[in-house]
């Protein structure tokens, strides 16, 4: 396995994949990897030469402490790619990605003022940014993103279609915990207190996808069961929303395959989670729901 730090390098390795006519498949991550990322990974290996970018990006960062408080776990990330069978890790220093004072931006409007856009400010601003520069070294490849972080996933999809990169993309489905928290690299940060609260979450959730399983079509009624298995929780939910899969603005009366969003922050750690409603597996939430 190649581990490369120079952007330059990373760039002049892809090509020279390209030119013995392999495929290049390419996961961004930021490291302190988990079954979440193994599962990205382990698809993108499946599908060609696999790179994995390690960056934490501090331009989508919406505060110093919660960068400082990231966690990086280089070498176990390393043991755990090499197993994996990926082809190279491409860890850059801040300094090689943002290389000027003060650095251009890449952006999408729209869907990047919604949701996480609006509570995070600039924070898709700064994750299209990096991709953009990630995907002109990578050149020509599939790109494998969680569907864990939903509106991530359309910004980006909307960066490629918007600037013709020559980028396909693949969502993979959300890999949860056994109490159905979705795995995040910042969940080593909660409490045995703060994680039984955000088991809140995934039940939320789980009862929203029984619901509309049971055939529940109405848009507020769905909101009420997802608002109101929160209630209570002890979490401080930031928004829970019913919104259209394209879009993402509230879905109006009447619902065909809504996702249901949820941030919401136990103790001091901000959590984001989703079900994707006649879309997503969501058996790992609803045997929640009904106490299993
Ligand atoms: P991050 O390292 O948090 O930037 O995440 C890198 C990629 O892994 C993103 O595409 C995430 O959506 C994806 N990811 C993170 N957690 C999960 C999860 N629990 N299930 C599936 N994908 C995930």
């Amino acid at each position: 396995m190649h581990i490369l730090h120079h952007p330059v390098e990373f760039a002049q390795h892809c090509n020279s994949i390209r030119a013995l006519a392999q495929a290049v498949t390419f996961v961004p991550t930021m490291g302190a990897l988990h079954r979440g990322h193994a599962e990205l990974i382990g698809q993108a290996c499946a599908r060609g030469r696999c790179m994995v970018s390690i960056f934490v990006n501090p331009t989508q960062f919406n505060s110093i402490q919660d960068l400082q408080r990231y966690p990086t776990t280089l070498d176990a990330d390393r043991s755990l790619c090499e197993r994996l069978g990926v082809d190279a890790i491409f860890t850059p220093d801040a300094e090689a990605l943002y290389p000027f004072p003060s650095p251009g931006h890449v952006s999408v409007t729209g869907l990047d003022s919604l949701w996480e856009g609006a509570h995070r400010p600039g924070h898709f601003q700064g994750v299209t940014t990096v991709l953009a520069k990630l995907f002109h070294l990578v050149g020509p490849c599939t790109a494998f993103f969680g569907r864990k972080d939903f509106q991530q996933w359309r910004v980006v999809q909307r960066m490629v279609d918007e600037f013709f990169f020559p980028v396909a993309l693949e969502a993979v489905p959300c890999v949860r915990d056994l109490d159905g928290l979705a795995l995040s690299s910042r969940n080593h940060r909660l409490t045995e207190r703060n994680r039984q609260q955000a088991q809140a979450i995934p039940r939320a959730l789980g009862a929203v996808a029984q619901a509309y399983t049971l055939g529940e079509r109405r848009a507020d009624e769905l909101r009420r069961t997802l608002s109101s298995t929160l209630e209570g929780s002890g979490l401080s939910v930031e928004y829970a929303a019913l919104v259209d899969p394209a879009t993402l603005v509230p879905a109006q009366s009447q619902v065909d395959q809504p996702v249901a969003l949820v941030a919401a922050t136990a103790g001091s750690v901000r959590l984001i989670d989703n079900c994707w409603l006649g879309v997503d597996d969501a058996s790992g939430l609803v045997t929640l729901a009904t106490g299993h």
